[in-house]
């Protein structure tokens, strides 16, 4: 008997019988564009069907020049560009899946100036001017829709998602915000949606009854004069009468100010939104957002919110979620933390997507070709000492497999040790020990996880618990030796006779110099987020980097730290927890036109001021996509963020500062040290002093920017090259 019943009972689709009900849903990997991209998303999405998802969606592909998001970026408007298409479709189909090409005209959001839209009026996140599309327009891009969907069908896809939402050009034809149009194009609801419903019926003429047509269709806006649900329900019928045969759902334009997929929205957190939709429609209808792990898959279906859900990012995570689901081995499944610092920011900053927790994805063959062969009694093995240490002393990162010749054979494994059971040294342990090496980890601390042990404490962080759920499984099936509470010495390293030493120690807190900073009540992010020090009324937070804003998020809470249940990611929200998330960032559940309602956030009781020496609003430097919502969520609950400020000193009285060159009394009982880093590695030098072979990898390496998604590639890289 399956843990997922529901998620496990076929559906039908038109014509076709899908295996589960889990989409993997679109997403822009950058492959679409690349030199090699048509073979290197063939085995992106092949290994991704193989993997067990039942229908997979392309990343947006634009319909003509104008619809492209990007200058340069993907379009399939004629039969020259099918030769790009049929490796994708031929390898999913090898691999026993289903594939539908998304289609997306981006209008006013394109990011170029041959910009569109319906009435010319710009759009906020792009900096160029858009101009109103003409009826003689409207009409020829309606037909290039139905030419690419043709196109599409030449090229073997399954099916086609017309890309109704997210704010893209059909969502700018049903909103009243942006389309002004007094014309058969625009005026009342009904003309607004023709534009949409004339793509779905032109495609379903055009390519008959054997083709999926998934239409995503966005039901919650999250902008002023967005729709209102009655016209979502309105809209959901016509666009199933035109021959849609599922309805995809789209939450939030990208012009929204309320985060939609980042990890501090609760699992699941808008299918409410879907199961609105239920009973008004025949055709099938998916939840997306923030639907990461199987049970929550299954909760949603047992609401019935909807008949499938749209997994995108959890496929970049892991691509075989869907199988050890249905295997019965969900906790083996690397969850996606939706952090988006390896996917999304990636795209938004002209880099290939990836995953902080799967570097692989969209590099599946460079890691391939990285591999060194796996350990295997008999083989032949390289030998002999090896020091990555630097000229100047400075640990540096060994990567690609040693240059050393082969000299003996053995008939047993080589030892290695991984000294840090933080990110880096944990999927360099486990990335080893699969192939055959044996590795043991030390690690000081009584548990694993490193700074992902503190990231899971701040409220809104706790997916990433899930990574070192994750890690525990793989040290165990792996058969890593793992010595917590272990201070590793170079001179037992040495001792243990292991073949080559890697050192993931990580990093510890910078201790600035300000008179003062030894006074009682200083403390560092550590000493607050792992419950050793109880915060204070009055709490100046050094240091505005990525930490500081996450301690500013803890303290802000109106819960008492300490007081908080130990961190776990709820497969669903409690009700209490989701009203609050709605709440806070001011989400209607009634029916109000795009969404919209006053944000109301619980503002606890504590006084707390966030500080940086630079001048300017703190936060620029924060991630790409999620840096904006860390900013909004500290000033609804009015932390105070501050930037030019000089440290004089610290006593009784507070931290006495110059704020943009005039003297300010931070009247404070509680100082917070985030002030970034300095990398831990003391033993590498006696390590290469010995001549001992050595590694040092993440934030023992380099702290300046302390990265998960470097230090677990790095562990990787290292893992997967080491002689066996
Ligand atoms: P960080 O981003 O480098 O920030 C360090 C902060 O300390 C800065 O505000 C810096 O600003 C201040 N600072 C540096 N030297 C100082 C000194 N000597 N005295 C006083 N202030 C000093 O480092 P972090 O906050 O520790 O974060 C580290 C990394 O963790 C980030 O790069 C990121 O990769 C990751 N992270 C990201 C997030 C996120 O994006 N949400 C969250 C957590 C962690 P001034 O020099 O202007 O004072
Ligand atoms: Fe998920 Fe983060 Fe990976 Fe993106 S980078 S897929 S958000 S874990």
């Amino acid at each position: 008997m399956s843990a997922y019943p529901l998620l496990f009972t076929p559906l039908t689709v038109a014509h076709l019988t899908l295996p589960n009900r889990i989409l993997m849903g679109s997403m822009h990997t950058g492959l679409e564009e690349h030199p090699d991209g048509a073979a290197r998303l063939a085995r992106f999405y092949a290994e991704r069907a193989a993997g067990g998802a039942a229908l997979i969606v392309t990343g947006g592909v634009a319909p003509n020049d104008t619809g492209r998001v990007l200058a340069g970026a993907a379009t399939l408007s004629s039969r020259a560009a099918l030769a790009g298409h049929r490796p994708v479709t031929d390898a999913v189909h090898g691999a026993g899946g289903r594939i539908a090409l998304q289609i997306l005209h981006a209008g006013r959001y394109a990011m170029q100036p041959d910009n569109v839209s319906p009435s010319g009026l710009s759009s906020p996140i792009t900096p160029f001017a858009s101009r109103a599309l003409t009826d003689a327009d409207i009409r020829q891009t309606i037909a290039d829709f139905i030419r690419c969907a043709c196109l599409a069908q030449e090229a073997g896809y399954d099916g086609v998602e017309v890309m109704g939402s997210e704010g893209y050009l059909i969502n700018q034809f049903l909103a009243p915000a942006t389309n002004r149009r007094d014309d058969a194009w625009g005026g009342d609801s009904t003309r607004r949606m023709r534009f949409a419903i004339e793509i779905v019926h032109g495609i379903r003429a055009a390519v008959g009854e054997n083709f999926v047509i998934i239409y995503r269709l966005s039901m919650l806006d999250l902008i002023e004069g967005g729709s209102s649900p009655d016209e979502v329900v309105m809209l959901a019928q016509a666009i199933e009468a035109a021959g849609a045969s599922i309805l995809n759902t789209g939450i939030g334009w990208h012009e929204a100010r309320i985060p939609t997929i980042a990890t501090c929205v609760p699992r699941a957190a808008f299918s409410w939104v879907t199961g609105r939709l239920r009973g008004q429609v025949g055709i099938p209808l998916v939840a997306t957002n923030r639907i990461n792990m199987p049970a929550t898959a299954e909760a949603i279906l047992a609401r019935g919110d909807a008949d499938m859900v749209s997994m995108a990012r959890p496929f970049l995570a892991d691509a075989r979620l869907v199988a050890k689901a249905a295997q019965g081995e969900a906790d083996r499944i690397n969850t996606c933390i939706a952090c988006n610092q390896a996917c999304l920011d990636h795209i938004f900053s002209g880099r290939l997507a990836s995953c902080l927790v799967n570097p692989r994805a969209c590099h599946e063959a460079e890691f391939e070709a990285l591999a060194a062969p796996a350990w295997q009694p008999g083989a032949p093995v390289i030998a002999g000492p090896g020091n990555t240490a630097t000229a100047t002393g400075q640990p540096a990162l060994a990567t690609g497999p040693d240059p050393m010749p082969v000299t003996n054979r053995q008939t047993a494994p080589r030892r290695v040790a991984v000294v840090g059971a933080g990110p880096a040294g944990l999927a360099c342990a486990t990335e080893a020990a699969a192939r055959g090496l044996k590795v043991t980890l030390f690690e000081a601390g009584a548990s694993i996880g490193g700074q992902f042990l503190l990231a899971c404490q701040v409220p809104g962080k706790e997916e990433f618990a899930e990574t070192l759920r994750y890690f525990r499984g793989r040290l165990a099936e792996t058969g890593v030796d793992v010595r917590l509470n272990t201070s590793a010495r170079a001179a037992d390293l040495l001792a243990g006779n292991f073949s080559a030493v890697v050192l993931a120690t990580g990093v510890k807190p910078r201790h600035p110099e300000i008179p003062g900073i030894g006074h009682a009540m200083v403390c560092d992010y550590a000493d607050l987020l792992t419950g050793r020090v109880q915060p204070g009324r009055r709490v100046a937070v050094i240091g505005a980097g990525g930490i500081g804003f996450d301690v500013a998020g803890f303290l802000s809470e109106s819960s008492h730290p300490g007081e908080r249940p130990a961190s776990s990611p709820a497969v669903s929200p409690t009700p209490p927890a989701l009203a609050a998330f709605l709440q806070e960032w001011g989400i209607s559940t009634a029916d109000t036109r795009g969404g919209l309602a006053p944000p109301q956030a619980t503002v606890g009781q504590r006084e707390i001021f966030l500080l940086q020496r630079k001048p300017g609003k703190p936060g620029a430097g924060l991630g790409k996509t999620t840096g904006w919502i860390h900013r909004t969520a500290l000033r609804h609950r009015g932390v105070q963020t501050i930037g030019g400020v000089i440290y004089q000193r610290i006593d009784d009285a507070g931290l006495h500062t110059l704020v943009d060159g005039a003297p300010r009394l931070f009247a404070v009982d509680q100082i917070v040290v985030c002030a970034g880093q300095e990398s831990e590695h003391r033993l590498a030098a006696p390590l290469a002093a010995l001549g001992a072979h050595l590694h040092v990898i993440g934030g023992a390496r380099l702290a300046s920017e302390v990265d998960a998604r470097r230090a677990i590639e790095e562990g990787i890289r290292v893992g997967l090259t080491l002689p066996a």
